[in-house]
């Protein structure tokens, strides 16, 4: 996911909110480092994977914090080094991590990457980052003069309640801000661009490069673990605005024809059955044909956006979740005009 840029200044003063993450086993030498449900669209999951002699971790997530406090996890409680860290796609809420793991493991780890991501983890990913750095020092004094004043930008005043939490927000963003100022985007240190495999006793696994949430997307799949990372190919709120809706259809036809019994997506808790891939593939293919149908019409992008009916999906992937219906919404948008890049044969 990578969707801040959407979200309005409170949402995104309440990013640096959240809970640390939970490390939980799921079996034997398998474990998964979920964030916990207040953050699960801002950061991502890990999946550590024990081997004889060391460990395999699957996405290195964002926040300092977290991924120090996975790195103590290895040292500390299973006594072996990361030799493994593998980005299932570019995006910072899955890579910014990266250069904390090298830092700690030098040449003895091996960040594995899509060839894509040696370019979109630098660039694209790095370039994000700095907006919102840019945009919170921005924002920031603005925030602190809002407080002073006690007046909000609707020109009505702060209740006591309201001041307390708003001072609360711009403080973590503030301590977002000096813990990410300067952060460094490290790509991957080994580039694939087919399917690869490492034997790694009944930790095998297997890397197949897909294109879906992004042209980089990468399955990590542990056949006699019967395990399987996906990054944000399967996610609880799929965003698009990277990606790439018919062919994730087809990531998805992909992704269940592998042997698994559980699944760590890119957010949202680990599962144990496959109801999340039916429903996604009902989404992607309930968008992909509607605009395709409305555009054959003649529709341009925008009658598409008005016209289009993804209400089933919204009940599907969202309930009655709020925050998960918000989310739902405010990606939509961008979700129809990469699946409109698709059929008009610009993506
Ligand atoms: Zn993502």
């Amino acid at each position: 996911m990578l969707f801040r840029r959407l979200l309005p200044l409170p949402a995104l003063l309440l990013s640096a909110l959240a809970g640390a993450i939970e490390i939980s086993e799921l079996q034997n030498g398998v474990w998964a480092a979920l964030q916990p449900a207040d953050n699960r669209f801002n950061d991502c999951n890990s999946l550590i994977v024990e081997t004889h002699d060391y460990l395999i971790v699957i996405d290195a997530q964002e926040r300092r914090a977290d991924v120090q406090a996975i790195i103590d996890f290895a040292k500390n409680t299973i006594r072996k080094p990361v030799r493994y860290l593998i980005n299932t796609h570019w995006h910072g809420d899955h890579t910014q991590g990266n250069t904390l793991y090298l830092h700690t493991y030098g040449d003895e780890l091996t960040i594995l990457g899509h060839v894509s991501q040696g370019v979109d983890i630098p660039e694209r990913a790095a370039s994000a980052h700095a907006e919102r750095v840019a945009e919170l020092q921005q924002q920031l004094p603005a925030a602190r003069e809002q407080l002073a004043t006690g007046i909000k930008l609707d020109g009505s005043r702060f209740s006591d309640q309201e001041l307390a939490a708003q001072t609360a927000r711009v403080d973590r963003a503030q301590a977002w801000l000096e813990a990410n100022r300067d952060t460094i985007f490290t790509g991957p240190t080994l580039t694939i661009d087919g399917v690869y495999s490492v034997d790694a006793g009944d930790a095998m696994f297997t890397v197949y490069p897909q294109r879906g949430h992004t042209r980089g997307d990468l399955v990590v799949h542990f056949p006699k673990l019967h395990i399987l990372a996906a990054g944000d190919l399967v996610d609880v709120m799929p965003y698009s605005g990277h990606g790439y809706p018919r062919e994730w259809l087809t990531a998805l036809q992909f992704i269940d024809t592998l042997d698994f019994s559980i699944i760590v997506p890119g957010h949202g808790p680990a599962l144990n059955d496959r109801v999340l891939i039916a429903n996604l593939s009902v989404y992607f293919e309930s968008l992909t044909r509607q605009v395709s149908t409305l555009a054959s019409k003649g529709m341009d992008l925008e009658e598409i956006q008005a016209s289009i009916d993804l209400s089933a999906s919204r009940e599907l992937l969202a309930g009655n979740d709020t925050a998960a219906g918000n989310f739902f919404d405010a990606v939509q948008d961008e979700a129809i005009e990469r699946a409109y890049a698709e059929v008009a044969g610009n993506d």
